[in-house]
Order: C-alpha cells, then structure tokens, then sequence
C-alpha cells in the first residue's frame, strides 16, 4: 500500500513513492531536557517510519542533535563561570555540557519506546562538511563575509519564502541577524558562520575563527549522511519558518537539484489549552511527568490519540482518556495469554474479522497518519475479539488464537505499547517454583516441570525461556 502524506510545501496530500524512502527530522537541541511538547514531534517521526515500514517501504531515518547553538554555547559559558579551572577550552565544556542531555535524550526516546533511526548525527562532528558548504555558497554569490561571519544574501534566492509563505515585503536584505533564532516579522539575512574570538567555542576556516549557525547544521548532515536529497524531511511547526525556510535556501543554492521532496510537520501541543511556557508554569519535562506517577505508555497512547496536524490539549482529563485506552488494550493482550488452546477448527468469521481489521489499520495509517481513526479500528476489533473470547469459555481453537495475537501484534507495530507493558514485581514463592520447574526440566521430569508451569499460570505468570534463562511474566 502506498502512504499518502500531507506536504506543507504544496499544501496538499501526495503519495509516497517507493521503496526506498529517506527522511531526516530534527532532533532536539540538547540544551536542557526535552518536553512533552518535543515528544510529540518525535513520536510523530517514529510512527512515520513505523507506517512506511508497515506499509512496505525501506526506511533510511536520521534525527540529528543540535550540540552547537547559541543554546549550548551559553550553558557552556555558564559551567566554565561555576568552575573556570575544570575546562582547558569552550569546546570542553560544551562537550561536558551537552553529554548529560544527550544521554537524556535517548534514555528519553527508550522509556516512549520511540525507534532508534538509523543515524543519530550530532552538530559538531560536521563541522567540516559544514565549512565545505560556506565555502559554496560564497562560490556560487548567494553568500559573503562580512567582520569574519559569513551571511547568506536572501535577496539572491528568487523563491525564498515558499515553504513558509511569507511576506517579502519585510524583508530587510543586507541587514543581518546573528541570532539563530528570530521571527516572522524580522526577515533578514541569516548567518550561516558566526566570528568568535579564540575565547568562545569556535573552529578555523577561511574567514578566521568562528563556528556553524543552526539552520547551516541541519542542511550540511543532510548532504553529507544522505549524498543529495531526500523524500521526506520532518520538525514541529515551529521549525517551518526561519529553520526549514533557510535549510531549503542553502541546500538548494549549494548543491543544486531537489533538496526536499515532502516537508511534513507536527502541530503543538498546549497544556490545559495554553502554549506551554516556563513563566506559565504549564512546562513539563518527561521527566517531571515520570516524577508525578504519570506513565510512559499512558503518554505515548495520548500523543498518539491525536492527528498529528492538530494541535492537541495536555490535560488529566485527556490523560485519563489515554489510559483507559491502554489498559483495554492491555487488559486483551493480557486475557489472551491466559486462554488455554487446542486443535479444533477455527473460526472464519473471526478470520474475515481479523484480515479486515489489519487492512483497515493501514489505510488509516496511509492517509496521512490518520492515528485516532485507526485507534477506532482498534477498539473496534478489540470490542469483536472480547465478545468472540467470551463466547469461547476459557478455551480457544489455535488458529483462533493465533489470529487475534497476530492482528494486536500487527497493530502494535505501529503503535508500540507492548513493550511498554509495566513489569511487575515477582515475589520470592514464585521464583522459588521457577526454579524447581527448571531443575525438573533437567532431570527430564517434565510431568512436574509442567506441573509447576500450571501452577505459575493459575496464579498469573508465564514463563518465558529465553537464550539467557527464565524469566515469569505477569499475564
Ligand atoms: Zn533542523
């Protein structure tokens, strides 16, 4: 099946095409940790790359981290302050500071059980790739130097403004911004490589010493990790304008061609119907939500639960809707597991049931990541497999069986909640028959090895043998 995806470029639906598909999406800018806001970008990434994969494609993804910002520059000029004699250089401490939320970020990505992509590159191990693009611009006119920063000439890039639409009128080319960050109302010629003296954190190139602006990160990676263009780049909304305005800008000036085929973005999140903010004191961390006794799979099911194009309401009342979800998905799986089976012949309505459900899964998720209609498909199927399981006492024809783990296994490809079912504490008795069951096993007594086995399941585990041992799952 092919994926159909909302392009903010055309602004409108276009197809996929395949098989390979290559997609770069911004990562975080290590700095501090990241919000539940930034999740959402994130999580809109991984179940992109899910889908495509569901739906057939090759995935090549890379999500790049931001080390080197004015952001990072200032939490490393703020530790060299606390201890001025702990860093032989700025680079050191950049390094010291960023290393913590880099390790954050993934340890982050593993609790919502976001995929690991294919490249994670960071800012500074580019830097040459980054001076190679400079180099470029300034070859081809569009860039120039001015006191040791090099800025790119908007004015020289006919189309400039086609992704974010934005009004040239305002634009003040030949005045520049430094900054990495500015808004819509000031559009002015960006840098693409900011002077620093020998104090600050910078590298050497033509244009003496000095270090990458954000939007030039981003667009030299691409280049470099990819070896030219790609189908599918990705960010929050936010990003659309300056970001991913001026990445098109540089790529395209620089190295000719298609830079970006499909531009997709992620809406906001708000809290309590408010743009997250510190001053607000609606700003939380996954980490703060973690510390509140909130859940990760509860949070994943809830940014999940929304179209990735709206912009979606933190709340406990939604919050509370997201867990209910999960726990009927996991209650099923879970009831499931506990079904004893044997060989009769299974059900085809059941069968029809099960194949339509899957079928109706991916066309949702092909239309444009359409993921709250196809969580109804879910909760639609998982509605027929209770009434069918509940029709069957507690005892279930293998075929049957096997269909219903197959389609919540094909749903959770995309949806990734069973591996973030809680595990729960084992208590010392049923280890303790855990382990006579397996010295049973080696001593071939395998009536009492099975024995036991009954045993652990009338009181709610599973034993799963694994190439490292034994282990009990709480069913
Ligand atoms: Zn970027």
């Amino acid at each position: 099946m092919f994926v159909q995806l909302y392009n903010t470029l055309t602004r409108k639906k276009e197809q996929v095409e395949k098989p390979l598909v290559r997609i770069y999406s911004c990562g975080p800018t290590v700095y501090n940790y990241a919000h539940i806001g930034n999740f959402r970008s994130y999580i809109f990434a991984d179940i992109l790359n899910r889908t495509l994969k569901l739906a057939g494609y090759s995935v090549e993804h890379a999500m790049n981290l931001t080390d080197v910002d004015d952001k990072t520059i200032k939490g490393a000029l703020s530790l060299v302050q606390e201890n001025p004699q702990k860093f032989a250089n700025l680079k050191e401490a950049l390094l010291a500071y960023t290393k913590p939320y880099t390790e954050a970020f993934f340890d982050d990505l593993k609790t919502l059980n976001v995929t690991r992509f294919d490249h994670h590159p960071r800012a500074t191990e580019h830097i040459p790739a980054m001076l190679d693009l400079v180099e470029r611009l300034i070859k081809v006119g569009v860039a120039y130097e001015q006191d040791g920063s090099v800025y790119y000439r908007i004015s020289e890039k006919k189309d400039y403004g086609k992704l974010s639409k934005i009004d040239l009128d305002k634009n003040k080319t030949g005045t520049r911004y430094n900054t990495d960050e500015y808004d819509k109302d000031d559009i002015r010629d960006f840098v693409l490589w900011k002077a620093e003296s020998k104090d600050g954190v910078h590298w050497h190139s033509n244009h003496g010493d000095g270090r990458p602006g954000w939007h030039l990160e981003c667009s030299a990676m691409i280049h470099e990790i990819f070896k030219g263009g790609i189908d599918i780049h990705t960010g929050g909304v936010d990003l659309i304008f300056p970001h991913h305005e001026n990445e098109i800008a540089q790529s395209e000036a620089a190295y000719g061609g298609s830079f970006v085929k499909l531009w997709a973005h992620c809406e906001h999140l708000l809290v309590d119907n408010r743009k997250m903010s510190k001053s607000l004191g609606n700003f939380y961390t996954l980490r703060d939500l973690l510390a509140q006794g909130k859940k990760a799979e509860v949070l994943r099911y809830f940014l999940l639960s929304a179209h990735y194009s709206q912009k979606v309401n933190f709340s406990e009342d939604a919050l509370h809707q997201a867990e209910m979800g999960v726990e009927k998905f996991y209650s099923l799986w879970q009831k499931l597991e506990r079904f004893k089976r044997h060989s009769a012949e299974a059900s085809s309505t059941l069968k029809t049931a099960s194949e339509g459900a899957r079928l109706s899964f991916l066309t949702q998720m092909a239309d444009d990541l359409n993921t709250p209609r196809a969580l109804a498909v879910v909760h639609e199927y998982m509605r027929e497999a209770n009434i069918f399981l509940d029709s069957v006492g507690m005892s279930i024809a293998q075929d049957d069986w096997d269909e219903i783990h197959k389609t919540l296994l094909y749903f959770d490809t995309v949806l990734g909640l069973i591996a973030l079912i809680p595990k729960t504490e084992i208590s010392a008795e049923y280890i303790k028959l855990l382990d006579e069951r397996n010295a049973a096993r080696a001593a071939k007594d395998f009536a009492r090895a099975d024995a036991i086995r009954d045993e652990l399941l009338e009181a709610g585990y599973k034993i799963l043998d694994t190439k490292t041992g034994s282990h009990l799952e709480k069913l």
